[in-house]
């Protein structure tokens, strides 16, 4: 039970949109609700966006009053809407005077949000807008949870019928640095009376908080990619600083292992690895990715570095991609060259800061 720490004494009323399942039990078993109105709140929140306790009519007078002293329901809501001409929509929420990004990117069969974990990031990865930014503070669990509720809203409002099938912890923030939040927000994404999604069809990145990963395996099975983006620790100490804390090696170490513990991810984990020309685009640094990955099982997502203000990287050209890709692919690695989506719009990788500098280009 965590919604001890939810309580604070400027609020003292809970957010229930803070609680997994677990928690709400607990707390609505406080209150002396029976353990079926968890079921019931659930679907008045998850299936009906409803955050007035009046409403919830099949819930007991009493309870209902109950709840309503003790806690509320609350989204924050997004401010501004930027949507691309390719359809992806990029949504900003406030949070304390502090932006955050949401990212709808609807594809023929799937309709994916990249999510944010964190106001800003603390590992400050210099190709990366967000790390750029430093880091704010970590999201609770209802301020991630409520990017999903509103875009589900809005989309809904919109009449868009490309429903959210995938959700990826891409957007700002490293997720493994706001653990238990994530993980909160985890169950609630796969749980049936909440948004009720496939563990197949949510994606944790993480650049390699290695303790953090260790730890995950025993407590959830997502889909994983890793933020490897260098072929040696000499380029990623540079590019990556907490590449000098947690190092290739063990990082993959760790991936591997959970690996072995996952169904979510089919026995094969995605590496993530951003294209800067010069840096780590040769072919020497395709084929030392090919022997550094021989025996980690992964598919390999290579990513056109996005440009920001402020920023000295080049992107690779595309010509660079297509051979670095190609000398993956006869090592026997399914590779694929990331469509840059919403760029129009810096809605892409790394290009989220929700800072207003990043939009005057
Ligand atoms: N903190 C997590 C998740 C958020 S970043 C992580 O690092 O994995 C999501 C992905 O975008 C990561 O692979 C990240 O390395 C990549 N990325 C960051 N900045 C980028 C940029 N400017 N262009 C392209 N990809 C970028
Ligand atoms: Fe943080 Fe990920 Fe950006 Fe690195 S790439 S600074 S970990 S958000």
């Amino acid at each position: 039970m965590n919604n001890i720490n939810i309580l604070n004494i400027s609020n003292p009323k809970v957010n229930l949109l803070d609680l997994n399942r677990e928690d709400l039990k607990i707390f609505l078993n406080s209150l002396g609700g029976r353990n079926f109105s968890t079921q019931q709140i659930m679907n008045w929140i998850y299936k009906h966006y409803c955050n007035d306790f009046n409403k919830m009519m099949n819930i007991s007078k009493k309870i209902r009053n109950e709840l309503y002293e003790k806690s509320y329901i609350f989204a924050p809501q997004f401010i501004e809407e930027k949507i691309s001409y390719d359809g992806t929509i990029k949504w900003i929420t406030s949070i304390d005077n502090q932006k955050i990004e949401t990212v709808y990117i609807p594809e023929k069969k799937r309709s994916t949000l990249c999510i944010s974990s964190q106001i800003g990031c603390s590992l400050k990865c210099y190709f990366c807008a967000t790390g750029r930014q430093g880091f704010n503070r970590n999201l609770k669990v209802s301020e991630i949870i409520a990017q999903i509720w509103q875009a589900n809203k809005i989309l809904k409002q919109k009449n868009i019928n490309n429903h959210i099938t995938n959700i990826v912890f891409m957007g700002m923030g490293e997720p493994l640095l706001n653990f238990n939040n994530v993980v909160s927000s985890i169950k609630i994404i796969l749980d049936e009376y909440a948004f009720g999604l496939s563990k197949r069809r949510i994606t944790l990145s993480t650049s390699g908080i290695v303790p953090a990963l260790n730890k995950l395996r025993n407590i959830i099975d997502v889909c994983l990619a890793i933020s490897l983006h260098a072929s040696n620790d000499s380029i990623r100490d540079v590019i990556m600083p907490i590449n000098k804390k947690y190092n290739i090696e063990s990082l993959l170490n760790s991936a591997l292992k959970y690996l072995k513990y996952s169904n979510a991810n089919r026995g094969k984990i995605t590496i993530e690895y951003v294209m800067l020309s010069g840096i780590n685009d040769s072919n020497k640094n395709a084929q030392q990715l090919a022997s550094l990955l021989k025996k980690i099982p992964s598919k390999i997502n290579l990513i056109p570095w996005n440009s920001f203000i402020g920023s000295s990287f080049v992107c690779s050209d595309m010509n660079r991609i297509n051979i670095f890709a190609n000398i993956l692919r006869q090592n026997g690695f399914t590779t694929v060259i990331r469509k840059n989506r919403g760029q129009d719009i810096d809605a892409a990788c790394g290009q989220l800061t929700g800072n207003i500098i990043n939009r005057l280009k």
